[in-house]
């Protein structure tokens, strides 16, 4: 990667400068969200509207529940060429102040949001931020990529015994410097040269001078959404971006899918192996927002089905049912919409605690959850209160919510789940404990109950959630149509680096 007058005004430092400012984030020690999968990133891009770099802002805060560590756009403008701005924290807190903005002009952008699995995670600098930059001798482009390169370490020693010289620790990188060593004579088919080297699971947003580019990985595992803005087009992870501009949704890139947006014509190219589709199932349960689009049918809706799968495989004799706010919610409601029971709202989420809440003491740390939530007292007293939340991951926070609940007076406490045991980690970017921290990985469905302390636990099963998202016959073992590999260990894309780091595939006795 180079910088010249015409590349990105990088307003990072030098790397031995970045070293004191602030880091990531920290997840907050009783933020309830800490025992949850945490998606990684959301990408966003338009073309062929003025000021493009305030829509890809608006595009990103409507995102910003894909990625809250980090934030960058890229602009380009035919006099002042590429600029970028890459900010740590949230895209309010940058990117809406009129100074940055007037740094971006152009009516061709990119942005991403960022919380890394790769890279340095837990010790963000600010070149591991993105968009990435490279300079070609065609011209520069950047990317933004989400997902996570499955053989990012092999192609980075490759690439640096070759004389690549890395500026961030981001598997991402290795993109820019495969396009640098591609013999392709314009940027679009570099990019195609060099994702075929590249495994797992991308969805990219790119750009050129005077092109918008949107990929999505062989199998489509990340999601990524094309829409028409006045005379534009934008690319976005998820629909809720594509509204929140206005723009109408044009259609979903495809698995495989290359799109070349230039001027009104979008090109359309199939680069790699055509392969049956393998979109990741927990955008469905829990990291897309509910308002957002996924094949062709609503989040919202798709997790309500997932409710009323549950009450069907898994009833209780219960008097309440209580979503833990807020993705349990339209589970919760399907779920009460097919038991017959009623739906109450029993647990407050305070919304102002959270990564603001840095420095607790001991004694605040020992609150834990109540600081997130609450429970209505006079609504559980005396009452079998079934709870529904999207998932168990570490199951920390679903017992403090259990004792909450008891010692609001309830008389019993059962738990329904709206994505099955959670016993396998993902390696396609989305940010999971190691194997052995996940409850599911080495107890059974009654061990995890006595663990928790509940009266009873159930989780909604593969074949319950695959009906819910619209496969009648549930899942085909032979030929599923989703990656599902956190539920049940079949990984689409073999994780190269993490098999030569020691990870076990799932065993047949498993
Ligand atoms: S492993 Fe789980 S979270 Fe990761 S892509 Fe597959 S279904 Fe999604």
């Amino acid at each position: 990667m180079s910088h010249d007058a015409q590349s990105p005004s990088h307003d990072d430092l030098p790397p031995n400068l970045t070293s004191n400012l602030p880091r990531r984030l920290p997840r907050h020690p009783f933020d309830p969200e800490d025992d949850k999968l945490r998606e990684e990133c959301g990408v966003f891009g338009v073309i062929g509207t003025s000021e493009a770099a305030n829509f890809v802002a608006l595009g990103l805060h409507a995102l910003q529940h894909r990625g809250q560590e980090a934030g960058g756009i890229v602009s380009h403008h035919p006099e002042f060429g590429f600029k970028s701005v890459r900010r740590f924290g949230y895209i309010r807190d940058s990117f809406t102040k009129q100074s940055v903005m007037d740094t971006l002009p152009g009516a061709l952008a990119i942005g991403h949001v960022r919380y890394s699995t790769s890279g340095s995670k837990g010790n963000t600098q600010i070149r591991d931020v993105q968009p990435f930059f490279g300079e070609f001798s065609m011209g520069g482009a950047a990317i933004a990529h989400n997902g996570n390169i499955t053989n990012a370490d092999a192609l980075r020693r490759e690439l640096i015994d070759r004389g690549s010289i890395f500026q961030s620790s981001s598997d991402s990188e290795c993109i820019i410097h495969l396009m640098a060593r591609s013999l392709q004579r314009d940027i679009p088919e570099r990019m195609k040269d060099a994702l075929r080297r590249v495994e797992g699971a991308f969805s990219i947003g790119a750009m050129t001078r005077t092109k918008l580019i949107g990929v999505r990985d062989p199998l489509g595992v990340r999601p990524l959404v094309l829409g028409r803005v006045g005379d534009g087009f934008a690319l976005s992870s998820e629909t809720c971006g594509l509204d929140i501009i206005g723009a109408d949704l044009v259609r979903e890139i495809e698995p495989g899918e290359m799109v070349v947006i230039s001027g009104d014509a979008v090109q359309s190219f199939f680069p790699f192996e055509r392969k049956a589709g393998r979109f990741c199932i927990f955008e469905h349960v829990y990291f897309s927002r509910p308002d957002s689009i996924l094949g062709g049918r609503s989040v919202y809706e798709t997790r309500r089905a997932i409710g009323v799968e549950l009450a069907r495989e898994a009833p209780v004799d219960a008097d309440l049912v209580v979503p833990i706010p807020d993705s349990g919610t339209p589970a919760a409601v399907g779920y009460a919409a097919e038991s017959g029971l009623p739906f109450t709202l029993a647990i407050t989420r305070n919304q102002y605690v959270g990564r603001t809440f840095i420095e607790p003491t001991e004694q605040i740390r020992n609150m834990g959850v109540r600081l997130k939530l609450n429970v209505n007292r006079s609504l559980v007293a005396g009452k079998r209160v079934l709870l529904v939340d999207d998932s168990v991951v570490r199951g920390t926070t679903s017992r403090k919510i259990k004792e909450m609940v008891l010692d609001a007076g309830a008389a019993e406490v059962h738990f329904r789940i709206a994505s099955p045991p959670t016993a396998w980690p993902c390696f396609y970017g989305v940010d999971t404990p190691e194997r052995g921290k996940l409850l599911a990985a080495h107890m059974s469905e009654d061990e995890m109950r006595d663990y928790l302390g509940v009266d009873s636990l159930r989780f909604i099963s593969l074949d319950g959630l695959y009906r819910a998202v619209g496969e009648a016959a549930g899942r085909d073992p032979t030929a599923p149509r989703y990656c599902d590999a956190c539920f049940s260990g079949d990984y689409p894309v073999v994780p190269a680096d993490m098999i030569a780091r020691g990870f076990e595939l799932k065993t047949a006795a498993e």
